[in-house]
């Protein structure tokens, strides 16, 4: 039997960075290379700790920031293989690494520090990329291939699956909790010998659907109501989609008042485009409508803010009325100044609707701290902060011991990454009890000798 060698390089004992190599002895494969964010940011200019110009191939699973955005840093810094993902992805990456590369070199040259990438990295890596479709074989060696399954996540979101002398390696990437307005179900994967999965929300039950369009419902009524504004700091690819797709049910049902609502994100305008070019990504029924002509997330009261000075104009628009803008986890970006502007008044609202990193600002805000810091300004919250996370994109504990009892019923071992320790050790244990199978919480920098 060969033996490989899989290391835990990122998203290891926490949820960022992304990046695990495999040594197959033969060729060396790493799967995402992602950004890391709140806590762990210094390491993001620290060297890889392999050589990028020993890396043959760079999987991705999808396009947030979390699993890409390091990808040009390791262009910079010698890598000269192939990046495979699925075409989704592909047109998601270039976007969003760019806007990506402004929040960075700003926030680098505040640092004093060298910036993390230029446009000329994105570029190079963007030559080196290729799209694939889910399902189809790529050779990656001789012995070793590659498929790519949906993982519900985003669009063009993948689970990637290694194969080599029938034994497979499952990384899961991000796993949607089959909850989005607009993609289909996570696809149910089978067989696999190793499985490297993610527990974000290893320990938290999500609420259901129904519960959570109600819920939404009901915050932006009480946020009319007060007459406030109503602020979602929200990732602009996938999350504003869902939300802008959302309120626009709820508004053209007449199930909440009328009021302007601003994406306050020129990248989430982009990705809005690209989304509306891949319908192919979606479910049957949201396909059919945009091959139909439909505009699924345009309604009148929608407006799209590009520029900075249109931005800042926003708080001259009366209320109520909403504003989404990113970064979703408060750590940057335009959402920045909004929350400046309305933190501190009573009658607004802020609402969190993903993942908050340990160390990042909507982290605080959610664990109820009550003044934030702003450019060394200190900022009271006087404004009322809700959370709903019925719109996260990730699977809630019970669907990822779904998942891992059907990929992993047979596995050699599974691997728990991509979440902080609580949930990592409640999910191995978990699936230790009720499957049976060796599962392992894996530290940063670990390695596992593999029977594959
Ligand atoms: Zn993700």
């Amino acid at each position: 039997m060969r033996e490989s060698t899989l290391y835990f390089y990122g998203a290891a004992g926490m949820v960022t960075g992304s990046n695990f190599l495999l040594d197959t002895g033969g060729i060396k494969i790493v799967v995402d290379c992602g950004l890391m964010q709140g806590m762990g940011e210094d390491k993001n200019w620290e060297s890889f700790a392999y050589n990028p110009a020993d890396v043959s191939h760079l999987i991705v699973t999808h396009a947030h920031l979390d699993h890409i955005g390091r990808i040009p840093r390791l262009v910079k810094l010698g890598f000269k293989g192939k990046i495979i993902s699925t075409t989704g992805t592909m047109s998601l990456a270039g976007p969003i690494l760019l806007d990506a590369m402004e929040i960075l070199g700003s926030s680098a040259e505040k640092h004093g520090r060298e910036a993390l990438f230029d446009e000329h990295d994105i570029n190079a890596a963007m030559q080196m990329w290729t799209g694939i479709g889910y399902q189809e074989k790529v050779e990656l060696a001789d012995d070793v291939s590659l498929q790519l399954f949906d993982a519900g996540h985003i669009l063009g979101s993948a689970i990637a699956q290694l194969t080599r002398e029938g034994r497979n390696i499952v990384f899961s990437g991000d796993l949607g909790g089959g909850n989005s307005p607009l993609l289909p179900a996570t696809h149910e994967v089978t067989g696999a010998s190793y499985l490297v999965i993610e527990a974000t929300y290893g320990d938290k039950t999500r609420p259901e659907d129904a519960e959570r369009r109600e819920q939404l419902e009901n915050i932006i009524e009480e946020s009319a109501r007060r007459g406030g504004t109503l602020l979602i700091p929200a990732f602009s690819t996938e999350r504003t989609q869902d939300l802008m797709y959302e309120i626009r049910t709820l508004m053209v049902e007449k199930r909440i008042p009328s009021m302007p609502v601003f994406v306050d994100s020129p990248l989430a305008l982009k990705i809005t485009h690209t989304f509306n070019s891949h319908p192919e990504y979606f479910t049957p029924a949201i396909r059919e409508r945009i091959e139909g002509g439909e505009d699924i997330f345009a309604f009148p009261e929608l407006h799209f803010v590009e520029s900075m000075e249109a931005s800042r104009k926003i708080k001259e628009t009366g209320e109520p009325k909403i504003i989404l803008a990113g970064s979703g986890m408060s750590s940057g970006g335009r959402v920045l100044a909004h929350e400046r502007e309305y933190l501190p008044d009573p009658k607004s609202t802020l609402l969190i609707v993903g993942y908050q990193a340990a160390g990042t600002m909507g982290r605080r805000l959610i664990e109820g701290a009550k003044s934030i810091e702003y450019h060394k300004e200190k900022i009271p919250v006087r404004a009322k902060v809700e959370t709903l996370y019925g719109y996260s994109a990730h699977r809630g504990s019970e669907s990822l011991l779904e998942f891992a009892n059907k990929a992993a019923e047979e596995a050699d071992e599974v691997f728990i990454v991509h979440a902080e320790p609580a949930p990592a050790l409640f999910l191995s244990q978990r699936i230790r009890d009720y499957l049976g199978v060796k599962a392992t919480v894996p530290e940063l920098g670990e390695k596992a000798v593999l029977k594959f």
